[in-house]
């Protein structure tokens, strides 16, 4: 006897109507809806919707989100935008980033986001407030969002003699991931062996924030690469942003994109951010600030994309919708075929799943059942739509409901 049984439902990949039955929490039955199905104790007939794989939210700061009202200025550059987050850190509480982050929480689950991956901020001021937050709130969630921690100096390991002690306390408190960023330490050799050394001892995988800005010389990248290789952490490392590279002289950038596949590196393009703070200098060639997504895939390269920031001095954008970011780089990176929207659509699902290290990941029998209910004919469709999630699976509870009826004067008939 089944959980839940949903019938008739479709997918990108065929036209074929399938049936998918969920047992514990597992996907347990996968077939076509001409055959005679298992009984179930619940049946949902889809009748042609589409059932899909949970989307993967694998780059996000929950802990400075939806603070424009606190700001004083629009910012619009980099350095200033962390100097007047800084600013702010210094009042945030437990209690005030909790309550922000599960406002961006509720309305990611709402979108289908089952699994995020979270950069918790470590530095002097805000100390280890908002990684004790984020590991609660992991704990809290569990069974209706997976999140993964990552323990993150945004400001650099060695700029303030608290730090390393800090970090030490951080990953004591058991994040999931050891964060790091390539551009805020003046010797970037100290800085990736402090972070591999340290995911290394623990078994962890490393997630960096990686040459933020417009300059085709700044190419940490290259000694990402190496360290990767050096720790043999092929397969654990992701970076963000990696903005530089899509500025960088083409051959350089096809040789490095292969160096990036070689080493097994996932690339998390965060658009909303890059598109907005990058590439306001003169430029030449059609750089318009973000990484060069085209010139990754045709390498090999694991490609995702992520929020980054919802509503901040970094990103006054965002709705926490990956179809949105996935729209966004479609308009932005000539990803406008069909092919191209499914490929979007796998980064946002399987690809950032792969980043993530989730094994229990997909719409595959024994996978766990996160699943998403939305209508939409293709993946063009689904992606230029970026139609309600009508429902939303965590290890096959429904943990997310959303009606979707319009009425409208032409028709003067509820559709949907
Ligand atoms: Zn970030």
């Amino acid at each position: 006897m089944l959980d839940i049984l949903f019938t008739k439902s479709a997918g990108l990949h065929s036209n074929q109507l399938r049936d998918v039955g969920v047992k514990d929490g597992k996907i347990t039955y996968i077939a076509d809806s001409s055959e005679a199905a298992p009984e179930s104790i619940e049946v949902y007939d889809l009748a042609g919707k589409l059932l899909l794989p949970g989307l993967v939210e694998p780059h996000i700061h929950l802990d400075k989100a939806l603070l424009l009202e606190r700001m004083a200025e629009d910012v619009t550059e980099l350095r200033r935008a962390i100097e007047v987050t800084s600013r702010l850190k210094q009042s945030f509480t437990a209690e005030d980033i909790y309550e922000r982050s599960m406002r961006v929480i509720r309305q990611a689950v709402s979108k289908g986001i089952t699994h995020m991956r979270c950069h918790a901020e470590i530095d002097p001021v805000i100390g280890l407030t908002s990684m004790e937050a984020m590991v609660a709130l992991r704990q809290q969630l569990q069974g209706i969002i997976d999140l993964q921690v990552v323990a993150f100096p945004q400001d650099g390991l060695f700029h303030d003699e608290r730090m390393l002690s800090l970090m030490q306390q951080a990953a004591a408190l058991g994040p999931d991931v050891i964060g790091g960023i390539t551009y805020m330490d003046t010797d970037l050799s100290d800085h990736l062996a402090y972070v591999f050394e340290m995911a290394e001892q623990r078994g962890l995988p490393v997630d960096l924030h990686v040459d933020f800005s417009d300059n085709p010389q700044q190419l940490a990248i290259k000694q990402v690469i190496e360290a990767t290789k050096h720790y043999g952490m092929q397969g654990k490392v992701s970076v963000g942003h990696l903005t530089s590279l899509g500025a960088a002289d083409r051959e350089d950038a096809k040789r490095i994109a292969a160096d990036i596949a070689e080493a097994g590196i996932h690339v998390i393009s965060l658009p909303l951010t890059d598109l907005y703070l990058n590439g306001r200098g003169e430029f030449k060639g059609d750089y318009r600030g973000l990484t060069p997504i085209s010139t990754l895939l045709e390498h090999g390269v694991n490609v995702t994309y992520g929020s980054n920031n919802v509503q901040n001095a970094f990103t006054p954008f965002g709705t926490t919708d990956p179809l949105d970011v996935g729209l966004l780089l479609a308009q932005t990176s000539h990803l406008g075929s069909a092919k191209d929207a499914m490929q979007l659509l796998r980064m946002a699902t399987l690809g950032a799943a792969d980043a993530l290290g989730l094994t229990e990941y997909g719409l595959r029998i024994g996978a766990d059942a996160d699943l998403i209910v939305c209508a939409a004919k293709d993946a063009r469709s689904l992606l230029y739509e970026r139609p309600e999630r009508e429902r939303v699976y965590k290890r096959g509870r429904l943990v997310s409901q959303t009606e979707v009826k319009q009425h409208n004067w032409l028709s003067m008939e509820t559709v949907g």
